[in-house]
């Protein structure tokens, strides 16, 4: 801990940080730092102040809600103050919390309700006689903004209730998630800056902009708070979610009660896997007393009810400096930019680099080297780069200029249509591009070619030894030994001896090792299932491909391309030769042909990995949920819920003897 006159500087410190970026995030709706920074600058005062009481000052952030506007739009006053929740990113403080609850209420068990937290902003609405009179912004919690205006051009709130009551009600507005996306696309192609997250562009939407423009971006809410809810007869929370929706105004559906604090930490950990799913962002788990007796009892704080607790997602946002950018030559020569960062720790890793898209990606969005950027890393493992912060440069900063010349061959640098923001090496025998077709072609999930690996595969294009994965076939021994330096008698003996070997794989190992866009190991063996032969699929057409499970029209599209270029045709005409395909299993054992297989428990005889490959070998497909479409689900011991679902549906349920006795028959 800090002296007093270390901790009265910092103090002060803090301070004036939070008020500014609590400005800018408030005001202007355009943050410079992520929100888990800012929590954690919050976290550091409300440390210091409760360690050093005589340093806690009226003014401080820690005890106030947002900010009062500042903006043109007319204030609103409002009747009942509207609170902000204390947060928490630690099952240990919600174990606390709860503890803190049942004491204050001298009970043993406290009931609560968990509803998802919305990253959107706080509005209330009050209707009068059923008919919608006023919509505001929280502001302070005191004094907020006018936004009527633009509540009414919101669809999915009504201009009339279904009943013609006055109330007070308040919930969270929020931009769906792909509507963000486009819009972001959009800003940035006119020249302006993207908005850091949903929220942020939500409320910017909602306070800056005309009626129309609000209605052409499609905010929507969810509502979850009635003031003076008593006066309707309304006594839980769990009432409350029920009497909104009659009156016609939506709630998020997704809520659950719970019991026990080990019921709350579920939720919380199953939304926490499952938020990606949703199309509206969500930043944690509100968790609330549910009985209104109860929360009367337990009151406010200055800045927040004692009643809730926002427990928080891990960050998915955070900001870094980018302090390079390599340039990566795909396997289909597409040159991806790539951002190294200062290293920085973001949902449990540490992130160095992260996907910048393409050229025009950096420069519709002005992002520079040097720059102070948003990185972000929701649902997908890559992390990628939201935006440049440009009111956090030093002068430092310099423009990234897309390459003329292939970073790896020098060759021409272009795109090959028009549309296309990728650029692309152009040269069709770049080593780059070469290069990874064939490791591709070799690795584990295709060829399996030991031996033959990254490093040894650089050196053969080099060396010009092979262009092209079918060239494998026809090194020889002196060849390999001709590279030199590391490669003795022994290895390439043992390299020759993979590279036959690999001339019996099964079909599926080939078309996976094609490297068609989009389709991967699974897929590859669902096409080999379904058709057969690897000429039988270069000419199908796409209503047939349209029958495999996890093929639409775009996939359809991309193989049926794929099968068009000359260059392709030719080489898969030329493995087809040269690959003794070996026969797994003839068509008449072929049992499970068409069938959809869940599987699920554990079983004695297999590994899970051992089941999905005994089944597609015998024709049929593993899925992962059971729907009216699934065959059979397959169940070993403690199924879970799939199994449950199945008997509901009517879906046959075999167990392991079951599935052994089905396949001998
Ligand atoms: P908050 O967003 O953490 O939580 C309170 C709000 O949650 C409520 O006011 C309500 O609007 C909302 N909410 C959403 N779903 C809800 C539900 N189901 N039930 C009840 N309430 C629900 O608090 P805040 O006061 O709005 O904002 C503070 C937070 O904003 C900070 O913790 C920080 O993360 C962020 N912030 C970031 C910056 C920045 O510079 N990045 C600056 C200021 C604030």
């Amino acid at each position: 801990m800090l002296s007093f006159e270390e901790a009265r500087k910092r103090v002060v410190e803090l301070k004036d940080a939070l008020n500014y970026h609590s400005y800018r995030y408030y005001v202007l709706d355009d943050p410079i730092i992520s929100d888990s920074e800012y929590d954690l600058l919050s976290r550091e005062l409300a440390d210091l102040e409760r360690h050093y009481p005589e340093l806690l000052s009226e003014d401080s952030p820690t005890g106030r809600v947002g900010l009062k506007p500042a903006g043109s739009l007319k204030e609103a006053v409002h009747d009942y103050r509207l609170y902000s929740l204390d947060n928490t990113y630690s099952e240990e403080e919600v174990t606390l919390f709860d503890k803190g609850i049942k004491e204050a209420l001298g009970c043993s068990e406290a009931r609560y309700i968990c509803d998802l937290k919305i990253d959107g902003l706080s509005v209330t609405l009050k209707y009068q006689d059923g008919l919608l009179a006023l919509g505001a912004t929280r502001g302070d919690g005191f004094v907020g903004e006018d936004v009527t205006n633009n509540i009414r051009a919101i669809r999915s709130i009504p201009l009339k209730l279904r009943r013609d009551i006055s109330i007070e009600v308040r919930g969270e507005i929020y931009l769906p998630k792909d509507v963000f996306q486009e819009l972001n696309r959009e800003r940035a192609k006119r020249e302006l800056q993207p908005f850091a997250n949903p929220r942020n562009a939500a409320a910017g939407t909602l306070r800056q902009l005309d009626p129309a423009e609000v209605s052409r971006r499609r905010l929507s809410v969810f509502f979850y708070e009635v003031v003076e809810p008593l006066k309707y007869g309304i006594k839980t929370h769990e009432e409350l979610l029920n009497f909104l929706p009659e009156l016609g105004l939506r709630v998020e559906p997704n809520y659950r009660v719970a019991d026990k604090v080990e019921e709350v930490l579920e939720y919380w950990k199953e939304w926490s896997a499952k938020r990606d799913a949703l199309n509206y962002a969500i930043d944690g788990v509100v968790v609330k007393v549910d009985d209104f007796g109860q929360r009367q009892e337990l009151g406010y704080t200055s800045r927040a009810p004692r009643w809730a607790i926002a427990f928080k997602f891990p960050a998915e946002q955070i900001s870094t400096k980018l302090i390079g950018v390599t340039l990566q030559v795909g396997r289909l020569g597409n040159i991806t930019p790539v951002a190294e960062l200062q290293p920085v720790r973001l949902a449990g890793t540490t992130v160095k680099r992260a996907s910048m898209h393409n050229f025009d990606f950096i420069s519709d969005r002005d992002i520079r080297l040097n720059d102070i950027v948003i990185v972000e890393k929701a649902g997908e493992i890559i992390p990628q780069i939201v935006r440049s912060i440009p009111d956090r440069r030093t002068g430092e900063e310099r423009e990234i200029v897309a390459p003329v010349r292939c970073p790896v061959c020098g060759g021409d640098v272009g795109r090959e249509k028009e549309e296309e923001v990728a650029l692309k090496c152009l040269n069709p025998y770049c080593s780059a591009k070469v290069s990874r077709r064939i490791v591709f072609f070799a690795s584990r999930n295709a060829m399996d070619i030991e031996g033959l690996g990254e490093k040894l595969i650089n050196r053969l294009v080099e060396s010009d030894l092979i262009r092209r994965p079918s060239d494998i076939y026809s090194l020889d021994k002196e060849r390999l030994l001709g590279l030199g330096e590391g490669i003795g008698e022994k290895l390439a003996d043992n390299i020759m001896d993979a590279i036959n070997d690999s001339r019996k794989r099964p079909l599926h190992k080939l078309i996976a090792g094609l490297g068609i866009p989009g389709v991967g190991a699974k897929l590859a063996r669902d096409l080999a299932n379904y058709f057969g032969s690897l000429s039988a699929l270069s000419k199908a057409e796409a209503d047939e491909l349209m029958k495999v499970t996890g093929i639409g029209e775009e996939l359809a599209t991309k193989i049926i391309e794929f099968f068009s270029v000359a260059e392709n045709v030719e080489e898969t005409a030329i493995l087809d030769e040269l690959i003794e395909f070996e026969q797994e299993h003839s068509e008449a054992e072929k049992p499970l042909r068409g069938m959809k297989i869940v599987v699920t428990g554990t079983l004695r005889n297999y590994t899970r990995k051992e089941i999905q490959e005994r089944i597609s070998s015998l024709g049929g497909e593993v899925s992962s949920s059971v729907s009216k479409s699934t065959s059979f689900v397959l169940a070993g011991e403690s199924p879970g819920s799939k199994e449950s679902k199945a008997r509901s549906l009517g879906v046959r349920v075999l167990n392991e003897e079951e599935f052994e006795e089905m396949l001998k028959n």
